[in-house]
């Protein structure tokens, strides 16, 4: 995945300027910075909710805010294009967005039945293998209602891993829970990130959690990479004075 010279506004505010940066296959990056320095609107270009002003993002060698021509230029997407790009993407949101009146099981095979085309029967033992892996395996007929916050995300985690996707986003999936809830639903995320090759792009301010899963962390401000690089440098021994700051401040 990669952003080429990406530029976002909102009116005259100008959120990402000329962005560049790309991730690997199977690559995890962590997106750190100050609230307002334009993490998750990175995500939400991804999730297909916005759309760049100029600049191109790639996904797989193939434009993915653009689309081609027959003559071979670029043009911006349709939603036909959008749509079918946006399958190799997952999202986990901070409010866990479940749907509220499906069981459990259901939640997490609404869309491989109904977008994929999957059988239902092949589309139920995948989620209940899921719900196994995020610790849930007894709740699959339970109802949102019913589960706590935690539970909650990490059924949101198994229906977003369902899909099979090529690139996990995650968008400060632990901010909305109570603090004794937060470990268990990031130990669920560290497990995935050790079991799958899935890309993941993450958003958080659970500082030790970037140490452990990220292969790399990018450090955001106003919208440029103030600094890149593992985890143990960035944290350890930052070299920006921008990144000092912000990490004095947060832990
Ligand atoms: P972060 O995730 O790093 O806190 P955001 O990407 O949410 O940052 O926001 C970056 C900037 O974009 C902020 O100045 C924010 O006010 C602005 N912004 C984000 N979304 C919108 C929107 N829908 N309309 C107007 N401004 C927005």
């Amino acid at each position: 995945m990669k952003f080429d010279q990406v530029v976002k506004r909102f009116g005259s505010n100008t959120v990402l300027d000329h962005l560049d940066f790309s991730v690997d296959r199977g690559e995890r990056v962590t997106l750190i910075g100050p609230s307002g320095s334009g993490k998750t609107t990175i995500l939400r270009l991804l999730m297909t909710l916005e759309k760049v002003n100029d600049g191109v993002i790639w996904v797989d060698d193939e434009p993915f805010s653009h689309m081609r021509t027959p003559g071979g230029q670029l043009r911006p997407a349709n939603e036909k294009h959008l749509s079918a790009i946006r399958r190799k993407i997952g999202m986990v949101f901070q409010q866990f967005n479940l749907f509220p009146n499906m069981r459990v099981l259901q939640n997490i095979t609404e869309a491989p039945i109904h977008v994929l085309g999957q059988d239902r029967a092949k589309a139920e033992a995948r989620a209940r293998e899921l719900l196994e892996m995020v610790g849930l395996g007894d709740r699959a007929d339970a109802h949102p209602s019913q589960l706590s916050g935690g539970q909650q995300q990490r059924v949101a985690i198994a229906r977003a891993l369902a899909m099979d996707p090529e690139i996990l986003l995650l968008d400060e999936v632990t901010s909305a829970l109570d603090p004794e809830l937060v470990a268990d639903v990031l130990n669920v995320l560290r497990d995935v990130a050790r079991e799958t090759d899935i890309t993941m792009l993450i958003v958080t301010h659970e500082m030790q959690f970037a140490r452990d899963v990220s292969h790399r962390v990018l450090m955001f401000d106003h919208g440029r990479i103030v600094e890149s690089g593992p985890p143990d440098q960035i944290f350890g021994n930052p070299t920006e004075e921008r990144t000092q700051r912000f990490l004095r401040a947060v832990l």
